[in-house]
């Protein structure tokens, strides 16, 4: 769990943290709606990418998809817990999006969701759980590992980027904007990768020298949350 950083008087118990300890489902919201307009905003750059080395459809299946779940969202009572509001952002994503990208990160915000049960508020071990438990998600679903030019090459170091950050005593604000600089920099490294799987594993090696249009959206969806957090009054 997350903790002060500000030094402990002696005798002093039950510090109140100093960063933001806990996220709730205005958080959520918020991520949500900061996804859909930076998905919105990236579509073609997206669609560039994945005109590389897929169909080019990526930038339009991820705004179809978001803009979706930021209507359905909008339309939940506040009392719905972030646990629950990521189920229904997941089933949202596999009925609007036809795409590879729909399904997996559908499973993805549905086991978070599933992760983070119905408690009100969560902290950065729930998140911690949360990111990993969409990842197991993606990797069921689409048996990728680490070095095989997809989503998880973007996800697993925001995963690692934000476990360490807390484990440093990182504030959910800090550790969230750590794991979304791990996650571009994923993204990034998949540039000399030869993709194994998905659509651009089709190319063999001519997949070498191009980002992976998933890794770019997840790096996205990572700042997007880190936005979201910091904006938590
Ligand atoms: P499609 O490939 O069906 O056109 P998209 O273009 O929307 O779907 O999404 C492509 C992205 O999906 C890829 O860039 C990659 O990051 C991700 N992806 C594809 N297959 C897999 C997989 N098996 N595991 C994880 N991610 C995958
Ligand atoms: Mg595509």
């Amino acid at each position: 769990m997350l903790r002060s950083t500000r030094p402990r008087s002696a005798g002093e118990r039950d510090v109140v943290p100093v960063g933001i300890a806990t996220v709730k489902s205005s958080t959520i919201t918020a991520w949500m709606q900061e996804a859909a307009a930076s998905v919105r905003e990236q579509s073609d750059y997206l669609t560039q990418l994945d005109a590389a080395i897929g169909d080019g459809d990526h930038g339009t299946n991820m705004d179809r998809g978001f803009t979706a779940v930021g209507s359905a969202l909008a339309g939940q009572d506040g009392d719905v817990p972030p646990g629950r509001l990521l189920i229904l952002a997941g089933k949202t994503l596999v009925s609007t999006v036809g795409g590879a990208s729909g399904p997996l990160w559908g499973t993805a915000l549905r086991r978070a969701g599933r992760a983070l049960g119905d408690e009100p508020e969560f902290g950065g071990d729930e998140l911690v759980a949360a990111l990993d438990a969409a990842i197991e998600a993606v990797v069921e679903l689409g048996a990728a590992q680490p070095g095989d030019k997809t989503m998880i090459d973007a996800l697993q170091p925001a995963a690692d980027g934000l476990r360490a950050s807390l484990a440093d005593g990182a504030d959910m604000v800090a550790a969230v904007a750590a794991a979304a600089d791990a996650a571009l920099e994923g993204a990034k490294a998949t540039v000399p990768l030869q993709a194994r799987k998905g659509r651009a594993s089709y190319l063999g090696e001519r997949s070498i020298g191009h980002q992976d249009p998933g890794a770019t959206s997840a790096a996205l969806l990572m700042r997007a949350l880190a936005e979201a957090v910091s904006r938590e009054p």
